[in-house]
């Protein structure tokens, strides 16, 4: 298979994130060093890609973007369970947030930090979310066509990366998230930025009958396409319903146009299954 490479996309790149101090960066499947079938720009350790393989993929990442910051990562398990981040002399304090119905529990833990010789990692633990307002910290989420989701409070300066597959959309961790931007960082809905990245589409994701049925009954049969007797869920359609019902307009909101299994940049897990994850990364940045 031959690939033209491609630059990746970054916060430089988006009309609404190019003035903010939010720094975000999109990659793709080049400029790593992992062999196929996770050539190259594997990001993942969970994929039985070579752990050094990973490790410098990540490393290449952090030192042009990130330079002595700390990324943060989850054991990501397609569920809507959120971390928020605070620090405090050392110790980095996590409080996991579940959700149930309207109702979000927490619970917190504590993590020692480290030095690390270029830069810290820290698997911060089993969930889909990471909400922070430090600048000390890069956030990541890895994907092979679920959504990889910024949300961004410019006055509050706060941020969150999200890992939405059908699960995630479907157990609403988007709102999840923006229900805990509201409450605990008293942001107001028309100060929100949303980045969604690339992930499958609705030209590519065929789902099986009983699970259109479930979902059509559940959501409503708009999110569902049917041709031949084959259907289509569109994710990007559950979630801008999900923004608008919080008052969030379209033009907060940046959609990655590219579908990861159409576009070979991207890893694809539906076109590819055994391949690597590619990532959003985000952080806040001093310079503009
Ligand atoms: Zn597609």
């Amino acid at each position: 298979m031959k690939y033209i490479q491609k630059d990746f996309f970054t916060s430089k790149d988006s009309k609404l994130f190019c003035s903010t101090k939010l720094h975000f960066v999109l990659t793709n499947r080049y400029h790593g060093v992992s062999k196929p079938p996770y050539n190259s720009l594997n990001l993942a350790y969970h994929v039985n890609d070579k752990l050094e393989s990973a490790r410098i993929n990540r490393s290449y990442i952090m030192q042009k973007y990130y330079k002595n910051k700390t990324l943060l990562y989850l054991n990501q398990i397609h569920s809507n369970t959120i971390f928020a981040i605070q620090e405090n002399k050392g110790i980095l304090e996590a409080s996991q947030h579940n959700l149930k119905g309207n109702i979000t529990t927490a619970t917190k833990h504590s993590i020692l930090m480290q030095d690390g010789s270029q830069y810290n990692e820290i698997l911060v633990g089993d969930g889909d979310g990471i909400i922070c307002n430090k600048s000390d910290f890069v956030l990541m989420s890895m994907v092979a066509d679920c959504n990889p989701i910024l949300i961004y409070a410019k006055p509050q300066n706060v941020f969150a990366v999200l890992h939405a597959g059908r699960q995630g959309v479907c157990s609403k961790i988007l709102t999840h998230a923006l229900m805990l931007f509201i409450h605990d960082y008293n942001v107001k809905m028309q100060d929100i930025c949303i980045f969604i990245g690339t992930s499958i589409r609705k030209c590519c994701y065929e789902i099986d009958n009983n699970l259109a049925f479930q979902l059509m009954q559940e959501f409503g049969e708009k999110y569902i396409a049917c041709e031949n007797e084959r259907y289509k869920l569109d994710m990007i359609g559950l979630l801008c319903d999900e923004i608008l019902s919080f008052g969030i307009e379209l033009s907060q909101v940046e959609i990655s146009p590219s579908c990861s299994c159409c576009d070979e940049s991207y890893f694809s897990y539906r076109r590819e299954k055994i391949t690597g994850r590619f990532a959003l990364f985000a952080s806040l940045c001093d310079e503009v």
